[in-house]
């Protein structure tokens, strides 16, 4: 309820601002505009403070590169797998262009990036996914990837830290694309089994077959706030029950209160979190 107000009069306070006027003075790329409150706020300051709104608390997404050098030891990453790339095994129509395209734009190969890595020196796996890559969609190089990245965490005995945000299933690899639910979720099985620790981090969106499978296997299932986490959207689900749903449904703190998750930890507090964690399996 205090929530609902809140909301409601920053959306009074900001919905004037910016003025066209204003609008023309802000110098192209130095300034952003936060996409929850409308505040208009400076790129530099919105990085320092880790892409993370000041007004209202909103979590900018990130990219792979970000998010890796926000959260392990300067200079300790080592990157798995860079070189595999996807093939178009069903022929889809644009599909190809389109995986040459986003690797032009984003300078990615593929939707995950995984490789090993130290956090407050302790040493773990990690992998995470770049929605800028066709909506982070989980094909089968995204599968063999996450697959691989599993399989070195139970070789070398390493705790390992998955960050999600995914549209879900690649459609343009139909069954190939399905199947990575499978095989990615049989690995973490087997790191289960060998004792090892995995974390799972649910970042802004996570959906379809990401949610449905290794997202959702954490010792650890953690969320960053407000983040959207479910298997379809609300709008299909609402159409199929007829039904209106609660405003916070699939937030991230929805999915803490009804039992989904473990934690939902700032982005500000989370490097430090997953420290302490580390931390205490690793004694
Ligand atoms: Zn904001």
């Amino acid at each position: 309820m205090l929530k609902d107000l809140f909301n409601k009069k920053q959306k009074r306070k900001y919905a004037t601002i910016p003025s066209e006027q204003a609008k023309k003075d802000i110098p192209e790329g130095l300034m952003v505009k936060c996409k929850q409150c409308g505040t208009i706020l400076y790129k530099k300051e919105l990085e320092k403070n880790l892409k993370v709104c000041a007004n209202c608390g909103y979590h900018f997404p990130l990219t792979a590169g970000e998010r890796i050098q926000m959260i392990v030891d300067e200079g300790t990453f080592v990157e798995y797998d860079k070189a595999i790339t996807s093939k178009d095994p069903l022929e889809f129509p644009e599909y190809q262009e389109r995986l040459e395209s986003t690797m032009d734009k984003t300078g990615l190969n593929e939707a995950v990036v995984t490789g090993e890595a130290q956090i407050e020196g302790l040493p773990v796996v990690i992998g995470v996914m770049d929605s800028r890559f066709i909506m982070a969609s989980m094909g089968s190089v995204v599968g063999e990837k996450i697959t691989r990245a599993i399989e070195s965490a139970i070789v070398n005995k390493r705790p390992f830290i998955l960050f999600s945000a995914s549209g879900g299933a690649r459609m343009q690899e139909g069954i190939l694309s399905l199947m990575q639910m499978g095989k990615t979720s049989a690995a973490l099985s087997q790191l289960d089994r060998q004792g090892g620790l995995f974390i799972s981090v649910l970042t802004h969106p996570t959906y379809g077959g990401v949610s449905a499978s290794f997202a959702s296997l954490g010792d650890y299932n953690i969320a960053e706030p407000q983040a959207l986490i479910g298997f379809a959207g609300r709008r299909v689900i609402e159409q199929t029950i007829r039904q209106k749903l609660p405003d916070d449904f699939q937030t991230a703190e929805f999915q803490l209160n009804h039992g989904q998750l473990d934690m939902v930890v700032k982005r500000a507090l989370l490097r430090e979190r997953l420290a302490t964690i580390l931390d205490i399996h690793a004694s």
